[in-house]
């Protein structure tokens, strides 16, 4: 069984030497902040529940290289069970962790490269696929964490990428009989200063021209060039001046940790390259990663929020005496329908899934579903956020520090006036979970993640076969086609 505990992943980060920046000042240890230790605690998480019996068969799966039992992060998904347990393990991990499983990205990437270098060493006379499922197998074995880096910095969004410093977009800067110099950022990078290795793809589809841009490859953290700057936000302030984790509102595994990845001439051996120059294949390793990471990320993942959410506020309406009312009933359904209508989505993505290219044993979502799912889950879950807010009432933003409770001048008002059908300590407790959510960064989080929506509008309007809808209109028409 290639699964590997906590307790050795945490030895990982203890002897991680990474070049990683937050609020202005270099972390030479990921566990003596307590923001970067939260991305740490909620990867080693992952690993707590592969090895949980409870969990195993969402958690896990059986390796088509090796044939052992590997975490289902570094699974290639070979079947629609595969795509639909995929699905499920991000829900369970948005349940356990309310925050990222910061190995989500990877995993997609992963999926996406296994089909589009598969393909590529079809048609060309590349070894791409042989080199990735190297890298995989030793991956699996070892179970090493994987983020996934796709978003380039982009520079200007008006003008193509030959118009802008070159450093805008991760590309190939040298090259020599060894490997490559890669140069650039990508963005946005969930829990990556916190994995073994990052898988790299191209941000988006490419022309003739760009070749220099069709690049990817796996780049072990603190690689030599390679720089990490924490994302910094209200909610990493609060983190770091708190004295007792337990007044926040997700106490152990925080907001979602990102940061900048820059790439100084990061040199990257031949053996970890499965993509370089080949700018025609861009497009179907992006737009094949968005599929999967749209059914997951964009869908399943926020349903799993939900849960919580939904959950916090039945315990809030308890505690403050309104469970019973009809319409905080009637919102309670609404969140409800809202998360499930998302919840279809994804699961329609992975029954209509199909291998992909076929032949390649590499099974992908259905496009139209998975754009779907997400588009679906960036609008209904700030309706959600918004039937929260108002269930939890006020004191979501005007409650007083949890510390009160510990202060022997305001205790006694604090309980006094706070509690309500429940005691003020279990009141502030829950409505700080959803202060989390209803004030924190998940809204615009949520909206793009997985790529912002109009990404999926545009894909929705060209797989929904509109020729056919049009056929079927005339047909009722008894009209011909012109
Ligand atoms: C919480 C979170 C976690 C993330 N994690 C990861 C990760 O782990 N790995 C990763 O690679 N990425 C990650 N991302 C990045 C995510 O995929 C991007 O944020 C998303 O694709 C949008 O890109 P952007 O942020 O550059 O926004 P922009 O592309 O700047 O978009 C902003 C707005 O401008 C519009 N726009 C942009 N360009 C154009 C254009 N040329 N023409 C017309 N309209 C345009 C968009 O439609 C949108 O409305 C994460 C993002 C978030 C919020």
């Amino acid at each position: 069984m290639a699964l590997i505990k906590p307790e050795d992943y945490y030895r990982f980060i203890e002897s991680l030497q990474c070049n990683y920046y937050i609020n202005g000042k270099k972390v030479q240890k990921l566990l003596s902040h307590p923001v970067s230790k939260s991305m740490v605690d909620a990867t080693a998480k992952i690993y707590e529940l592969a090895l949980d019996p409870r969990y195993e068969e969402v958690m896990t799966a059986k390796s088509h290289l090796t044939g052992e039992t590997i975490n289902r992060n570094l699974h290639i998904c070979r079947s629609i069970e595969d795509l639909d347990k995929r699905a499920e393990m991000a829900q369970l991990t948005s349940q356990k962790l309310g925050t990222c499983n910061y190995r989500c990205v990877g995993c997609d990437a992963l999926n996406a490269l296994a089909s589009v270098t598969w393909e590529i060493d079809q048609e060309r006379d590349t070894r791409y696929h042989t080199r990735f499922n190297n890298f995989l197998k030793e991956a699996q074995e070892n179970d090493w964490a994987v983020s996934g880096a796709v978003t380039d910095a982009k520079g200007d969004r008006q003008k193509k990428i030959l118009e802008e410093d070159p450093d805008m977009h991760v590309h190939i800067a040298d090259q020599n009989d060894e490997g490559v110099f890669v140069r650039g950022a990508k963005l946005h990078q969930s829990g990556a200063a916190a994995a073994h290795y990052t898988v790299v793809i191209p941000g988006g589809a490419l022309r003739p021209g760009e070749e220099k841009f069709a690049i990817s490859f796996v780049v072990p953290n603190s690689a030599p060039g390679l720089t990490y700057i924490a994302q910094y936000n209200p909610y990493s302030a609060e983190r770091e001046a708190c004295t007792d984790p337990t007044e926040l509102g997700n106490p152990r595994f925080g907001q979602r940790e990102t940061s900048m990845m820059i790439f100084e001439n990061v040199f990257i051996p031949w053996e970890h390259v499965f993509m370089a120059g080949e700018a025609e294949y861009a497009v179907k390793c992006i737009s094949r990663f968005a599929k999967v990471h749209r059914m997951n990320c964009g869908g399943a993942c926020k349903v799993g929020f939900a849960d919580i959410i939904i959950g916090s506020c039945l315990l809030a309406a308890e505690y403050s005496g309104t469970a019973k009312v009809p319409h905080i009933r009637e919102m309670i359904t609404e969140m409800v329908r809202l998360s499930e209508t998302a919840h279809a989505a994804t699961i329609a993505a992975s029954v209509k899934g199909r291998e992909e290219p076929e032949g390649s044993g590499v099974y992908m979502p259905d496009d139209l579903f998975g754009n779907v799912a997400k588009i679906t889950t960036a609008d209904n879950f700030w309706k959600i956020m918004a039937l929260a807010g108002d269930i939890a009432g006020g004191m979501v933003v005007t409650m007083p520090s949890m510390k009160e409770l510990q202060n022997p001048e305001t205790r006694t008002y604090v309980e006094k006036y706070l509690r309500a059908a429940g005691p003020a300590e279990k009141r502030m407790r829950i409505t700080k979970v959803l202060q989390n959510w209803t004030a924190g960064l998940h809204g615009p989080g949520t909206w793009h993640g997985a790529g912002s929506p109009q990404a999926q509008k545009i894909s929705l309007y060209r797989s929904a076969n509109l020729e056919e809808k049009k056929k079927i209109a005339l047909e009722i028409a008894e009209m011909e086609e012109e």
